[in-house]
Parts: C-alpha cells; structure tokens; sequence
C-alpha cells in the first residue's frame, strides 16, 4: 500500500483518488478551499439555485465507468441522470434562424436543419460528422483512452480530419476549423458549426478541423442533466471517495511538491507543514505551484495559459417556465455568442411561478459586461428583462477563486492536430512519482475528460509506466 498525495479536490482529482483508493492505496486529497468538485459549483438564493460551472455532462459513460470500478452502486444509483431532448436549439437572430435539434438521432436533426437552413443542409451537417467520426475513431484511443506517450504526441500533431479536398487546389496546411466550415457546410449552418466549438473556449479561426469531434461528440452521445443540479454529480463522487477511505483536508493550500533523491517525496503546504508520500498527484493547474513541475516541452507558454475565462450570469426571473422552454439554448450573434441554460427542475426555483435560467459565455469582446450577456440572452428567452427579479455575475475572478487557475481560465478539451499546440501535458512528468491529472493534463479539460484523467493517473500507478489505457 503507498501512500499518495492529490493536489486539489476538482473532478479529476476525485475521479482519481477513488480509482487509486479502491486498488488498496492511502489516499489523502489536499483542497487549499472550503469543499469539494472545484468548478462544479452551485449558488442559492431565495429558493432559486444555480449551477456555476457546468450544467450539463456529455459522454457520461466516463462517470459510469468510474462508478462501476470504484464500488457497487452504478452512477444512475447515486444521481439522477436524464438525458436532454431536445439536445440544443440554435438562435441565429443575424440570419433569422431558430431551430431545436433532437437528442442523439442523426436523422432527426438533419430534419430540422433542412427545415431552418434549406433543403440538403441535414445532409452536408451529417456527412461532415461523417468525417469526425473519422477523425474520432482514428484518435480516441491515443488522445483520450491512452497516456500520453512522446510517440502518440507526434502523431496526434498532425489533423486526423479528412477535410474534402477541392479539385486541383494545392493544400500547403490543412484548413482550420473556420475553413472547413465554410467550405464543406458554408454561411449560417457554417456559423453554427463555429459557434458549438467556440463554446469550449476554442477559438475556429486557429483550430484544427479535428475541434469537429467536439460536435459529433455531444450529437452522438447526447448532453445530459443531473436533476437537482449538476452540484450532485460532485457530491456523488466525492462520496464515492469517502466509502473508499480517502481522506480530504479541507483550508490545505499546497505550495509545492517536495521531491527528494530525484523523486516526488510529499507536499509542501501554505502554512509550512510538510506531508510525507510515495507518489503525488497533481490535480491542479500547475502554474500556480513554484517550480511547477512540467517538462520544458510542457510548459511551453502557449500551453493552457491561452485558454480563456467565463462569464456567467445567473438569472432568477418571475414566471413559470413555459412547456415548450428547450433546455440548452445557444444564440449566435456576429462577434458573440452565449449558452442559456433553463432546466426543468424544481430543484432550481422555489415555486412553479418562478423560473432559474443561467447565462454564460466565454469572456472576451463582445461578452465582458453583464449588459451584453443580457442583450443575447433575451432572444433565447421572450420577456427577460420584464420577468427579471434579480441576477448575480460570476466572472473569471469567481472562478479563478473556485479552482486557483490564473485568470480563471478554463482548459478546453485536447484536440489532435494544430501542431500538437492543443495537446495538453502528459499524466507522468520528469520527477518519478509526479503525475499530472485534472483539465491542465492529458486529455485536456472538461467533465469527461477530466474524468479520464482518474483513469490514466490511477493505471499508471498501479499498473506501472506499461500501462496502456482504460479498456
Ligand atoms: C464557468 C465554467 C463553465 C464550465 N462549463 C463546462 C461545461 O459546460 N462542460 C464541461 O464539460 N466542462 C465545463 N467546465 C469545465 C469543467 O468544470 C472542468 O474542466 C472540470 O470540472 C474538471 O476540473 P478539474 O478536475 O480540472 O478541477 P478544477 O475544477 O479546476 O478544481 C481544482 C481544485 O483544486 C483546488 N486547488 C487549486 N490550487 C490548489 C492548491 N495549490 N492547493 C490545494 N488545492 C488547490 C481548487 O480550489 C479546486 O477545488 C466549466 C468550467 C467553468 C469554470
């Protein structure tokens, strides 16, 4: 039994420690805050509750999958998980367009994009997921299921997306993300090829025609909410944790990893206190740690440190929420976009005469005051500003408190292509015994790949430097 040290109690963090707990190890988790999950927050207020982080979950096999190795209760035993339907609806007001797309049927939302982009629109959508799906099944594996091993990292620089060519043209690079979208889909349904990856805080001008997968991701396997909040799939793996004897100490600011005799040997925490162990397990972004322990081609400043914050809005309006309310709206406007999240749930209002809806977007021009947020949230909800009771903004500097990330930067999924520059840094590092988790490694950010990262850190660990990735 050896006895290891995490930095941080976020998703990847936890999904870690219970896969390390559950294979006999001692594990201790070190949170510089007051609780648990990190980014999955929540906010109350006056009988109204909001998520402040995520609000939905795609790919949840990753969290059934941890569920069913760490113990007997199934993740649909410890949350109530329900699957969105309809999965989005695309505002486009520039264009006039307002259309919902069903959950996970190809042929369903090739129907309604015929229906709001013109006859043959369902058909170049589908055939360009087509092409991600090969991009997927030809990546999933080394850039999500595999650690990150220096030849997998070659061959994960180049795009694995097989953009249609054109006749005769002479292709020095393959075409970015905006590119193929204006190629292969073009004018509105290309914007809104565009706007899904700019959601993940990916910018289409520079990504690679891989970012595609993110789409076919969520068309595939669907967007999922946790009734009650998606706070409770926090608390179920936090739980998971405790009957697996892991050990959370809470107000411990971790300073930095201790290594000796060239390996990691233990935690230095904020109030001088030093913690002795075999292996550590640094689930944090670590920028913030001195002499944060990346490989130089790691910490390459373009790494990470891009990726941009958030602005949230939480919104506590009066008046029920009508039958026909999709729950994820995202609205499309030149220069800006913003997810409006208004779940079903009377967990997240105090009476049916009252609504919770949330606004976020990725921070930047066009997004940075509440005022604009608002201004594209009232062409997803009719009669915001008359219903409005109240709003709260949580801005980057809310995240940064809740995760310890500079800038409160949120770290987007790894992508194949690009030159490796969306690659994340590998689980194993330099120092023997150092391991990476969380959004800030392999396979990158967000709640299913942070998810993966658990799976990584802990076969490496327990299985060795041989391990080759979750089956
Ligand atoms: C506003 C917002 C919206 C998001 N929306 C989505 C979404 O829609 N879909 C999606 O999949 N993902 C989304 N994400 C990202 C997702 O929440 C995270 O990628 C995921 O939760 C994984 O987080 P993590 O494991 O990297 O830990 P984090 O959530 O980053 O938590 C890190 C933890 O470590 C602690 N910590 C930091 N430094 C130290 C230290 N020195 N010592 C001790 N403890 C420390 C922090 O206090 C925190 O608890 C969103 C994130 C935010 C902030």
């Amino acid at each position: 039994m050896a006895r290891i040290a995490v930095i941080g109690a976020g998703m990847g963090a936890m999904a870690t420690a219970a896969r390390l707990a559950v294979a006999g190890h001692q594990v201790a988790v070190y949170e510089r805050g007051a609780t648990y999950g990190g980014a999955v927050g929540r906010y109350e207020r006056e009988g109204f509750a909001f998520d402040t982080g995520p609000g939905l979950l795609h790919l949840p096999a990753v969290y059934r999958d941890l569920f069913v190795k760490t113990g007997k209760r199934s993740l649909e035993d410890c949350v109530d998980l329900a699957q969105v339907d309809p999965a989005v609806r695309h505002v486009l007001p520039h264009h006039g367009i307002d259309v919902a797309l069903p959950g996970a049927s190809h042929g369903g939302v090739a129907g309604a994009l015929d229906t709001a982009f013109g006859q043959g629109a369902g058909e170049r959508w589908n055939a360009l997921l087509g092409r991600a799906r090969d991009a997927w099944d030809a990546t999933r594996r080394p850039l999500l299921e595999e650690p990150l091993r220096d030849g997998a990292r070659q061959a994960l620089c180049e795009d694995p997306y097989p953009a249609l060519r054109r006749a005769g043209l002479f292709r020095r690079r393959p075409p970015t993300l905006a590119e193929v979208a204006d190629r292969e889909l073009g004018g509105a349904l290309g914007e809104l090829l565009t706007g899904v990856v700019r959601t993940y805080g990916i910018d289409p001008a520079t990504a690679p025609g891989s970012a595609t997968v993110l789409p076919y991701m969520e068309q595939t396997f669907g967007s999922w909410y946790v009734r009650g909040g998606m706070r409770a799939l926090a608390t179920a793996v936090y739980e998971r944790c405790l009957e697996r004897k892991v050990a959370f100490t809470f107000g411990a600011e971790v300073r930095e990893v201790l290594v000796r005799d060239g390996r990691a040997a233990g935690l230095l925490l904020a109030d001088g206190s030093e913690v002795a162990a075999d292996h550590v397990v640094c689930a944090v972004d670590p920028r913030q740690l001195s002499a944060p322990p990346l490989r130089p081609a790691d910490a390459a400043p373009a790494r990470g440190s891009q990726a941009p914050g958030r602005i949230t809005l939480l919104l506590a309006l009066r008046g029920a929420r009508p039958a026909t309310a999709v729950h994820r709206t995202l609205v499309h406007a030149p220069g800006a976009q913003a997810t409006v999240l208004r779940p079903d749930d009377p967990a997240t209002r105090p009476d049916a005469e009252h609504e919770a809806v949330t606004v976020s977007a990725v921070y930047g021009p066009g997004t940075s005051e509440p005022g604009e947020l608002l201004e594209l949230a009232e062409k997803a909800v009719q009669g915001l500003r008359e219903r409005l009771l109240w709003h709260e903004v949580r801005t980057p500097a809310d995240v940064e408190a809740a995760t310890g990330a500079p800038g409160g930067a949120v770290p987007p999924p790894a992508l194949a292509g690009a030159g490796g520059r969306l690659l994340r840094p590998a689980n194993t590092t330099d120092v023997p015994g150092l391991y990476l988790a969380g959004g800030w490694a392999h396979p990158g950010g967000g709640l299913p790949h942070a998810g993966m990262t658990g799976a990584l850190v802990a076969g490496l660990i327990v299985e060795g430097a041989e391990f080759r990735g979750s089956q």
